[in-house]
């Protein structure tokens, strides 16, 4: 009621009612979109059924001359080091590795990945418009020890790719990388101490892909976060007759351009149709809005769309002000992450000052260090959700009003309009999207949260209309990270199986999440992985990055120091227990996820469900993170350094 919404029981105010009739609002809009199929709605273009489908995964972009042309890592060699993953997370495992000196030089690290270069993310992404969405200042990582300045306020795909070329040069892991190989399978061989994964490495359409076995003292699992393609199951999908791709391997031999060119000329006169309204459609739209004759955007939920305000780097303001001092880059990524944590004090300083900058509501998924623990009661709960209500609504209101201010045509505008809380999908910035609704060739056809029903061969059917096309873009965004309830095995894909061959997605199946600090898990010694749950998620996930490869690093060197090189490392059951039972603590923080529009911070809906099952329930809060946000994790972490004896960990010599 209104007088709940106001959280004291007093008289409703404007504001309570106001808060109010969003709530329900939002309520319809998700209920609207809550299918029974949930995950199964989508199918990995990997894995798709559709030979068609399948094809279109492929990597577009290896230079498999040159790949094949490099010296061959030789089959069951050992290393001391193994990263699976070589994006951004990969790299920052391997250079804290280097800098920490637990890794002598390049030659004690491999660095495996399925593309065929570094950049992870970036590497694959190449769509036109493609850009950071945090500001490059605080994204590209290394930019002090690399003294990189960026040349914008966001970067492109090209400049965020070609930093990670940089990072590799300037570690000396170029060749330390081997590119094109799916890993395939992880076991730890107890007898060996050592971890072997299963590698097939391709070697481009005309070569003979290799199986192998890489050998490892230490595996770091680096696999990203969003990295898999997935489309929905839409009947009649792989029939449709014109070029058809996802925006993950962009097709350029369809559109010609480039990821920086306005005009992508082969669209010249096509009706083009882009399935999804995601941060990627958000990016995209412009340059398709200036390149088709006809441009249809086929919407389910529209994204929320900021300001953003995009710049040329200034070199003067770049050396005076943002890059002035030793450990500007880690202060900066605080700083604004202090904002999105609601944890800025009056007359705080705003660094980055974006848009980013003004959703202190998004501390919701976040965590937040100016509050403590929220009790998991009904009625704690309630006012805590009834809070971020409230904390959130002159946002949203206002992404509502500018998305009226500036689509012309007011029905159109109603159809962008974003009707759920911030935290619920990932915020957009664009100073081009809602504009290019008011150009006379860019329909939006919304299907009132319902979504494609249909694909024929000449283009995509909604409400029973047929939609004519000649190009379809699929912008259908990328398996959940949360699949496998989380598990770090699941997010690579493959089974990683410890000691006696117990399964890591088995364990979180069976337990739910079980770490100590997010990155390792008792009977997988010497494992060690990119955090989900049990730790914290900024916004900016290189923060996040940045900081466990520190505490990572920090674990093996304290155990090589202590047993010697290679040591192994183990945490007990008693410490993950113990971590596991603290961070349940703090999952009533998230209650504000229940009320999302399924999307894939929710699971499509599934991963939010309350359980009945006090088993269930337990699982569900095992998986939360730190309510306290990036800020109480990085006390713990220190906490824990500065104790230095490795609790909870149990560390043996290398036999
Ligand atoms: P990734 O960059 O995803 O790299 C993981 C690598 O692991 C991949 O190259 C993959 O091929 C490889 N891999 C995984 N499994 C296997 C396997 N079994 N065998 C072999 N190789 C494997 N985050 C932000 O904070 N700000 C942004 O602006 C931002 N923009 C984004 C834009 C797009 C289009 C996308 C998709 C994501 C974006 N993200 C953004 C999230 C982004 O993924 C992270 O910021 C970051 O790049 C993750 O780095 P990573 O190295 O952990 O993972
Ligand atoms: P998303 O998962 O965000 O978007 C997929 C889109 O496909 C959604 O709009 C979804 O609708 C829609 N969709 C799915 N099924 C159907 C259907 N049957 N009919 C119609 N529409 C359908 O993927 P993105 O690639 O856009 O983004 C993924 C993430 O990657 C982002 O959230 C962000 O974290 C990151 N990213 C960041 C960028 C940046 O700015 N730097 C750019 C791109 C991505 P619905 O919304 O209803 O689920």
């Amino acid at each position: 009621s209104a007088e709940e919404a106001n959280g004291n029981g007093s008289a409703p105010t404007p504001e309570d009612r106001r808060l109010l009739e969003l709530s329900q609002r939002y309520a319809e809009e998700a209920d609207k979109r809550r299918r029974e199929d949930g995950l199964a709605q989508f199918e990995r273009l990997q894995e798709s059924g559709s030979a068609r489908l399948r094809a279109l995964a492929q990597d577009p972009w290896a230079d498999h001359a040159a790949l094949n042309a490099r010296r061959a890592v030789p089959d069951g060699a050992t290393h001391k080091f193994v990263i699976l993953g070589a994006g951004y997370g990969g790299l920052l495992f391997a250079v804290r590795l280097l800098a920490a000196g637990v890794a002598r030089g390049p030659d004690d690290i491999l660095l495996v990945d399925a593309a065929g270069g570094f950049g992870g993310t970036w590497y694959w992404n190449r769509y036109p418009g493609l850009r950071c969405d945090i500001e490059s200042y605080s994204y590209m990582p290394l930019l002090e020890e690399t003294g990189y300045m960026p040349a914008s306020k966001y970067a492109t795909g090209a400049e965020l790719r070609a930093h990670a070329d940089r990072i590799a040069a300037r570690w000396r892991l170029q060749d330390r990388a081997l590119f094109r190989a799916n890993a395939t399978a992880a076991r730890w061989d107890d007898a060996a101490q050592r971890w072997t994964v299963d590698v097939t490495e391709g070697r481009g359409p005309e070569g003979q892909s290799r199986a192998l076995k890489l050998h490892a003292r230490y595996l770091l699992l680096a696999p990203g976060i969003i990295t898999s393609p997935h489309v929905p199951r839409i009947p009649g999908l792989a029939s449709f007759a014109g070029p058809l791709f996802h925006t993950a391997r962009w097709d350029y031999a369809v559109t010609g351009g480039s990821e920086t060119a306005a005009v992508l000329p082969g669209l010249e006169g096509k009706r083009v149709g882009v399935l999804g309204t995601g941060a990627t459609t958000i990016q995209v739209v412009p340059r398709l809005a200036s390149s088709a004759k006809e441009l249809y955007v086929f919407q389910r939920t529209p994204s929320a769309v900021s300001w953003r305000g995009h710049r040329a780097t200034d070199p003067e303001e770049w050396r005076t002000k943002i890059a002035s001092k030793p450990g500007w880059q880690r202060e900066r990524m605080l700083n604004l992450d202090l904002f999105l944590t609601n944890a800025a004090k009056e007359g705080q300083e705003n660094m980055v000052a974006d848009g980013w900058t003004e959703m202190p509501a998004y501390s919701a998924i976040i965590g937040s260090p100016s509050h403590g623990i929220i009790e998991p009661t009904p009625d704690k709960i309630a006012a805590h959700v009834a809070r971020l209500y409230k904390l959130d609504l002159a946002h949203t209101e206002a992404v509502r009003a500018r998305t009226e201010s500036i689509v012309q045509n007011p029905e159109t505008a109603a159809k962008l309009k974003a009707w759920y809380p911030t935290w619920c999908k990932r915020p957009c910035f664009s100073d081009e999207y809602l504009q290019a609704f008011n150009l006379p060739n860019v329909h939006l056809v919304d299907t009132d949260g319902r979504g494609v029903e249909a694909a024929t061969e000449r283009g995509l059917v909604v409400a029973g209309q047929e939609y004519p096309l000649d190009v379809l873009v699929l912008s259908t965004g990328y398996v959940t990270p949360r699949i496998g309830d989380g598990s770090p095995a699941a997010r690579t894909g493959i089974g990683i199986h410890g000691r006696h061959g117990t399964s890591l997605d088995d364990k979180w199946q069976r337990q739910g999440a079980s770490t100590l600090h997010g990155v390792c898990s008792h009977g997988f010694p010497n494992l060690f992985f990119a955090p989900m749950g049990q730790s914290s998620q900024a916004a900016n996930n290189i923060l996040t990055l940045e900081v466990a490869s520190e505490h990572v690093v920090h674990c093996i060197r304290v155990a090589e120091a202590r047993a010697g090189a290679g040591a192994v490392v183990e945490v007990t059951s008693a410490a993950e227990e113990a971590w596991a039972l603290e961070i349940a603590k703090h999952a009533a923080w998230f209650a504000g996820v229940a009320g999302c529009t399924p999307g894939y911070i929710t699971s499509e809906g599934e991963g939010w469900t309350q359980p009945t099952d006090q088993r269930e329930m337990m699982k569900q809060a095992r998986g939360a993170n730190l309510s306290g946000g990036m800020e109480s994790y990085i006390k713990v972490l220190q906490e824990y350094w500065a104790e230095g004896s490795l609790k909870g960990m149990d560390v043996t010599p290398a036999t």
